[in-house]
Formats: C-alpha cells, sequence, structure tokens
C-alpha cells in the first residue's frame, strides 16, 4: 500500500487528541486522527461513573473548536460554588464564580459525553481524516517526516507525529522521552450517590484523614464521589454492601449533603504522577495524559492537557506562518518550553497538598488550617487561586482565552 502524505498525524482520539485534531484543522492543516476504539455511544439513561470537572478556559477552548454546544447538548452540570473543608476544621475555603468573573466555575461533564460531542464536530466536516478502529504499530522518524504505520495495513508520511495515546502512551515508550514516576500508593474510589439535600450546584471537597474526597454536582441531582484513598482502604470500600458504603460516605463528607440515600455501583483508578522528561523528539511531540497524569485532587489532568492540544496548534500555526518545519526541533522546543515547566509545577503542587493534607506531623495541622484562614480572608490570593483553577492564569493560549 503506498505511503498517503499528511502534515499532522494525531495517535489518541480521546478528549485531548480529538480536541488538538480540530484546532489543527482550524488552522488549515492536513489532519489524520487514528484512534484503536471507537467513541461509545451516548446513552441518555446511563450516567457515565467517569467525570471530569471541566474548567472556564477549557469550556472557551471546546467552544471555539465547535464542540462545547454538542457537549452541553447531551448532558453537562454546571456549578457556580466550591466549598472545601478538612475534617476537624472550623475554617472553610470557599470560592463563588463571581471572584473569577464568570456564571460558573465550571462544569462536571461525563467522560462519554465530551468525547461524543468532540466527535459530532468532527463529523460536522471539520476537515480531520479519522481512521478508526486503528492503533498506530510503528513509527520512523525521518529527515523530512515520520513514515507511520497502523494496524489496518494503512501507511502514512506525516511531517509530525502527535502522541495523544494516553498514560501508557506506546509512542513516548517507543521514542524513549523519559518518564518520571511517583506513584501516590493510592487510588481514586468513584460512585454516583443521591443524598438527602441538594447539591446547591456546589463543588463540595472534603479533606480527611483517609483522602480527600470530592461530591461534584449532577445534573440528575446526584452527586459524583471521588474519594482518594490509600490502596488497602480502597479495595476495602469497594468491598462493601451498598448499605454500609453510602454510611462511609456519609461519614466521610460529615453528613454536609445530609444522609447519603443511594449509591451507583462503584469503580476505582489507580492513581500515579508521571511526568514525561521531553515533550518532544524526533518529529514527535506528546500531549495530554501520554505527556503528564497529575492527582486528581484539584481536578485539572484533562483540562491541562486541553491546554497542551491549544498550545501545541498555536506554536505550529507560528511556525507554519514563518514557513519553518512543523518537526523542527526548534518548533517542538517552543511547544515544550510553554508547557512542561507549568504542568510540572501543577503536579507537584497538587503531590503536595495531598500529603500535606493527610500528614498530622508536629505543626502542620495547625499549619494548613491557619493557610486555608488566610486564604479565605485575603481577597487577592483566593481570587489568585480561583484563576488558576478556571485555566485563566500563567500564559494562556489564545483559543483558551475568556470569550468576549
Ligand atoms: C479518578 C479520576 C478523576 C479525574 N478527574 C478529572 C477532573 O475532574 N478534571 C480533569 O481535568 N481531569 C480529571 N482526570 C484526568 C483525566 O481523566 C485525564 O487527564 C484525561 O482523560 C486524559 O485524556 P487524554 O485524551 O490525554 O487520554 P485518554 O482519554 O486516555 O485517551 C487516549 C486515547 O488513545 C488511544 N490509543 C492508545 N494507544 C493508541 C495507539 N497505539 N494508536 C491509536 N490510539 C491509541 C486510546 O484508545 C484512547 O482513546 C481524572 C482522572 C482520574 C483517574
Amino acid at each position: 500500500m503506498s505511503e498517503r502524505p499528511v502534515d499532522v498525524l494525531v495517535a489518541g482520539g480521546g478528549a485531548v487528541g480529538a480536541a488538538l485534531a480540530l484546532a489543527l484543522a482550524r488552522e488549515r492543516f492536513d489532519v489524520v486522527l487514528v484512534d484503536g476504539r471507537a467513541p461509545a455511544a451516548f446513552d441518555i439513561a446511563d450516567v457515565d461513573l467517569r467525570v471530569f470537572a471541566v474548567s472556564p478556559a477549557s469550556a472557551a477552548l471546546l467552544t471555539r473548536l465547535g464542540a462545547w454546544d454538542r457537549v452541553a447538548a447531551l448532558r453537562v452540570s454546571p456549578y457556580r460554588r466550591m466549598r472545601v473543608w478538612e475534617q476537624g476544621a472550623a475554617d472553610e475555603l470557599s470560592f463563588d464564580a463571581a471572584l473569577v468573573g464568570a456564571p460558573q466555575l465550571g462544569h462536571i461533564v461525563e467522560e462519554r459525553a465530551l468525547r461524543a460531542g468532540l466527535w459530532a464536530a468532527l463529523d460536522a466536516g471539520a476537515g480531520v481524516r479519522r481512521v478508526c478502529p486503528a492503533r498506530v504499530v510503528r513509527c520512523e522518524p525521518g529527515s523530512s517526516d515520520s513514515r507511520v504505520e497502523l494496524d489496518d495495513g494503512s501507511r502514512w508520511r506525516a511531517r509530525l507525529v502527535v502522541a495523544a495515546d494516553g498514560a501508557q502512551s506506546p509512542l513516548r515508550e517507543a521514542a524513549r522521552l523519559g518518564l518520571d514516576i511517583m506513584p501516590y500508593g493510592e487510588r481514586a474510589v468513584v460512585a454516583h450517590v443521591r443524598t438527602e439535600r441538594p447539591h446547591e450546584a456546589t463543588a463540595w471537597q472534603r479533606f480527611t484523614p483517609a483522602g480527600p474526597l470530592a461530591l461534584l454536582p449532577l445534573v440528575d441531582g446526584r452527586v459524583s464521589v471521588v474519594w482518594s484513598l490509600r490502596d488497602a482502604r480502597a479495595t476495602s470500600m469497594l468491598a462493601l454492601d451498598d448499605a454500609a458504603f453510602v454510611d462511609a460516605i456519609t461519614d466521610a463528607s460529615g453528613a454536609r449533603l445530609g444522609r447519603v440515600q443511594a449509591t451507583s455501583p462503584r469503580a476505582a483508578f489507580p492513581l500515579r504522577m508521571q511526568l514525561a522528561r521531553h515533550y518532544a523528539a524526533s518529529r514527535l511531540a506528546l500531549v495530554g495524559d501520554a505527556a503528564h497524569t497529575v492527582h486528581p485532587l484539584a481536578g485539572q489532568g484533562l483540562n491541562l492537557g486541553l491546554l497542551d492540544a491549544a498550545a501545541l496548534s498555536e506554536v505550529l500555526a507560528a511556525a507554519a506562518a514563518a514557513r519553518e518545519d512543523l518537526g523542527a526541533p526548534a518548533v517542538l522546543a517552543r511547544y515544550e518550553r510553554w508547557r512542561r515547566g507549568e504542568v510540572a509545577r501543577a503536579a507537584h503542587a497538587f503531590g503536595l497538598l495531598d500529603g500535606l493534607f493527610r500528614s498530622d506531623f508536629g505543626p502542620l495541622p495547625l499549619l494548613r488550617r491557619a493557610g486555608m484562614g488566610l486564604v479565605q480572608r485575603i481577597g487577592p490570593l483566593k481570587r489568585e487561586f480561583a484563576l488558576h483553577a478556571s485555566g485563566f492564569a500563567g500564559r494562556v493560549p489564545v483559543l483558551a482565552r475568556r470569550l468576549s
């Protein structure tokens, strides 16, 4: 079979790869998107256990890519407030959407809805060729392009290959880009539960000695539980019967929403911090979980990946305008400089927060309570936190800036 030329081949059609393909097509690049599995159909009767807190910057990006309205038409749940507190402490941190000048602090979105909305935008004439289901089985960089072979037998010559192929990224491994791994020894136990009192369109987070517990508002009135627990504790939570599990969540949440009354089936995701040592190699760039995974306590993993996608498409558009080679080391180094430091700082901060709230060593409990009280009382500091969470802090890619 002959080799087909293309500007950019994106391997991985998860939320990050699909968003990148749309962003690149918008810049008139010839793009092919490859994924090993077709997106699952969205079923209105079934609420996906995997949900994300999508930041306002990510929503702005998805709007500009023509995907947000499609996702919102399926199902999203806006949250206007956030309440963060520690078991046994009086002080509480509260953030309101007004603090960042937006109607909401973010949206809780099911993974299936996000993927389906993005793929619907791809279907609506975005000009992206899709090869799905198919997996990349070989990728050989050359002086002017990379030769890529898929398991459907097709062959491609791409000026740049982007690995958006998830945390286990086969392309990152094959390119030997190096990976720093910090296992947390934790798993996130997730379930959707019904509570006695309404969630008030608020994202609730309680730091318990066992680990951070998030209660995220769903549009059907339930809340999505994400509880990061040491492995052994996660195993025992999964083994509880439903009655004992809802009691455990009532307890761990301090009955903030009253009694937890019913639960969906549960699942658990292993947690570890992974940071690729380089985001680029010869004619290859990494985005999303292929480049980094972070602790979910701040709900930022996907948001960071979407910002990678926006930043990379901006760097490539500027390179094309300057008639540079898309796969040139100097071009890819600009992308790596932009994103790697920012993501690493965020990843370490989330890991540190998790450790800080699990420890009762010496003066730590006092210090963190004082810190929480300070952030709550000092307006500009609190606004800075909220801006970071919304994605509008630091160097924000043009595609993800506030919508006017
Ligand atoms: C419990 C938990 C809660 C979380 N909550 C949040 C949150 O609230 N907010 C947030 O922003 N983030 C959150 N995250 C993080 C978020 O889930 C991930 O960062 C995000 O899903 C990564 O998306 P991705 O597109 O990079 O990778 P993936 O979604 O893993 O997609 C990778 C794709 O690549 C494909 N693929 C793999 N290999 C190949 C190959 N060889 N060829 C072709 N295709 C291939 C796969 O089929 C897959 O479709 C959470 C994570 C966990 C574990």
